[in-house]
């Protein structure tokens, strides 16, 4: 206890304010830089109201009570759930009905009023925000500790945080529950004390967590972007080796069929020669869209080279594969792909081949495809041709962009 008697109340209210004025600052700066984060402007808007909030409540014997008491606890209960509504939207999670957190804040503000204005009670007051903000720390916890990546360290850093403050909080409801009698507790109580201590250090940690977890979803954005074909948008060759390799596992475990595709746009040069490269340019990023939208969800789709694509099949085998690719030779066959004001038609070739993933690598299945791609521009181009086993295998074609 002789701790606390030595700890200057005043100096504490100072260190908080002037704390949390960086840390307002430090938040308009990270919003400013991270705007297109999701979820991002809500923590925000939740921290900044926590702050005022708390702000208000220091300064309780310099404002009315209505300011001081009513509008601080209004800001700090609005604070915590504009926070719990922003880490649902990082999460990529839907926004709930805002009626049950409307109705919980109707009776909050009843229930401080009442204590307030009618039956003056600290304590009655304290003990119930106490135990509001605890609930409400749990619950970002709990929303922030629902991802299982391989990054889990930012997310459970800040579910961590939040966790804690929410058992500071229910221990403080608990305490003030036993109190017996109405200690003034922003006089100089060892409580008080306590509470400021808290205050400041889930700030600074709360403003850390923040730090972090947006930067795991930056790092997150460079992984896809080192993922992406930049021109197409779709999954690069590093990515498809990947994907592959998982698709693969998955034919072995589940005894299923993959089936592969590789396709080519027939004299795609003249394209350029004749157009420019730009030209040729959109039509690569028009053509993949075509890809995109005629096939299924699980279905994958890369680019491997100039005018070379990639499409993995899971769960289908060579006849359904064949159809597959016959639609999507006739679709490009009949479409006409636009570049100021031109009209651009081609055509592609597409090898196939399939397998039940027990004795192919990757490399082999790629050669089998490729021979196959190989076999149908030699017939004469804009045909589909499957793998039949009886050629060998001509070239290798899978090489990095
Ligand atoms: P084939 O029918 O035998 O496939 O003939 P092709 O002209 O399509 O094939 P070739 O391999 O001779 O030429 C491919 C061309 O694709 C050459 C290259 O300049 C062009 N290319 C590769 N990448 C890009 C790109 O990103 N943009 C554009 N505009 N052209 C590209
Ligand atoms: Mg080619
Ligand atoms: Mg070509």
């Amino acid at each position: 206890m002789d701790f606390f008697e030595t700890l200057h109340l005043q100096t504490l209210i100072s260190v908080n304010i002037v704390l949390v004025t960086m840390v307002i600052l430090a938040h308009l700066v990270l919003l400013l830089w991270n705007p297109s984060i999701p979820g991002v402007p809500l923590w925000m808007a939740g921290n900044l109201s926590l702050i005022f909030g708390f702000v208000l409540l220091v300064l309780r014997s310099h404002l009315p009570m209505f300011l001081s008491i009513i509008l601080a606890n209004a800001l700090i209960v609005s604070g915590y759930y504009l926070i719990f509504l922003g880490i649902r939207m990082y999460m990529g999670k839907k926004i709930p009905s805002h009626k049950p957190f409307i109705a919980f804040m109707f009776f909050y503000l009843l229930y401080e009023g009442y204590f307030t204005y009618y039956f003056f009670s600290l304590i009655h007051r304290a003990t119930f925000s106490a135990l509001s903000a605890g609930i409400m720390s749990f619950l970002i916890s709990w929303e922030t500790s629902q991802r299982l990546t391989s990054r889990a360290i930012p997310y459970l850093s800040v579910a961590g945080i939040f966790f804690l403050h929410g058992v500071f909080n229910f221990l403080r409801s608990f305490l003030l529950l036993f109190t017996p009698q109405e200690i003034p507790l922003f006089q100089g109580g060892g409580m008080a004390k306590l509470l400021f201590m808290e205050t400041i250090i889930f700030i600074v940690a709360m403003t850390l967590g923040y730090v972090f977890l947006i930067s795991a979803r930056l790092v997150e954005r460079l992984k896809t972007q080192a993922e992406i074909d930049h021109l197409t948008e779709l999954f690069n060759t590093r990515a498809l080796a990947k994907l592959a390799d998982k698709a693969l596992a998955s034919v072995r475990r589940n005894n299923s069929v993959l089936s592969v595709l590789i396709l080519d746009i027939d004299h795609f040069k003249g394209i350029n020669d004749n157009y420019g490269h730009a030209a040729g340019d959109k039509v690569l990023h028009d053509f993949a869209r075509i890809l995109s939208e005629g096939l299924r969800p699980s279905d994958v789709v890369g680019r491997i080279g100039g005018e070379e694509f990639l499409i993995l099949l899971p769960e289908t085998g060579k006849e359904e594969a064949f159809k597959v690719a016959e639609r999507l030779r006739s679709r490009v066959e009949e479409m006409n792909f636009r570049h100021e004001g031109y009209s651009i038609y081609f055509t592609i070739c597409i090898g196939i081949t399939s397998t039940d993933g027990r004795d192919k690598s990757f490399d082999l299945i790629m050669r089998e495809a490729d021979t196959a791609l190989y076999q149908a521009k030699r017939e004469g181009r804009n045909r589909v041709v499957p793998y039949d086993g009886s050629d060998h295998i001509q070239r290798r074609l899978f090489h990095p962009l």
